[in-house]
């Protein structure tokens, strides 16, 4: 057998164990959606609103697994959240949902996300979005989230690497901010960045405990409304020593 046969054969058998896995994924994936669904019904935790077609239908296209290490189905679509490396996770998609839907993005929007982590939220914003801007701390975090976005065609997604607390002024302004690491305060650069009638959702609260989901609306120059969704467990807010 010539060597570019045995090339051939093993990208198509590459091929074949990424469709037969993503096709597993198809099953577990509608599977996760249901389970958002549902909980949403059952708990309440959405409010009043829903979960609305259009956030589910982002969860419902973007492929979780091939955003965690381990790649597997199971794992990447349970509503539990994952492991990502550097004492990092990726949350649970019942939270990547409610996020979703509080940040309330429409196709034209530009959104910021701090805390790129693994870029599946960056992913399911970018379903829903004009354009991502995304910042992350950890340096090979951010080059592997930009590396599996670049291969999956997001191409509306930038991700920068450093510390998200003055926000991306170049980017901005933004008609959303998702920022999925918890602090104690809302941080005032990206307040200053969100636009007017713009909302910005985020973990408030101490590290390593429970933290209020808050959603703050930008409804003058100067002018903020809050309002506190649940509880939730993020990890910290981190800050560059620079
Ligand atoms: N949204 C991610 C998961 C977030 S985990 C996903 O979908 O996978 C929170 C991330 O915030 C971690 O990767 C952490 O390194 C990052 N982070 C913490 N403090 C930060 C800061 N000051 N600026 C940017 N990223 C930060």
């Amino acid at each position: 057998m010539n060597t570019l046969l045995l090339v051939m054969i093993s990208i198509v058998a590459g091929l074949r164990e990424v469709s037969a896995q993503d096709a597993e994924c198809v099953r577990e994936r509608a599977a996760m959606v249901e389970t958002i669904r549902g909980y949403a019904r059952s708990h309440g935790v959405f409010g009043q609103q829903k979960p609305s077609e259009r956030v589910l239908e982002a969860m419902g296209q973007t492929q979780r697994h091939l955003f965690i290490p381990e790649r597997s189905c199971s794992i990447a679509y349970a509503d539990m959240p994952v492991p990502i490396g550097f004492g990092q996770t990726i949350s649970q998609p019942l939270i990547v949902a409610l996020m979703t839907q509080l940040a309330n993005v429409a196709p034209d929007d530009v959104v910021l996300e701090i805390g790129t982590g693994s870029g599946y939220q960056a992913a399911v914003l970018a379903r829903l979005a004009r354009n991502v801007c995304t910042i992350e701390i950890i340096p090979q975090l951010a080059e592997a989230a930009a590396k599996t976005l670049r291969e999956l065609a997001y191409d509306n997604v930038n991700v920068r690497r450093g510390d998200g607390y003055a926000g991306w002024p170049e980017c901005s302004p933004f008609d959303a901010i998702v920022v999925t690491a918890a602090l104690g305060q809302v941080p005032q650069p990206l307040i200053e960045q969100l636009r007017v009638g713009g909302r910005l959702v985020m973990p408030v609260g101490p590290a390593y405990t429970t933290q209020q989901l808050t959603v703050v609306e930008k409804i003058g120059p100067s002018e903020t409304t809050t309002r506190v969704v649940g509880l939730v467990r993020f990890v910290p807010f981190t800050r560059s020593p620079d």
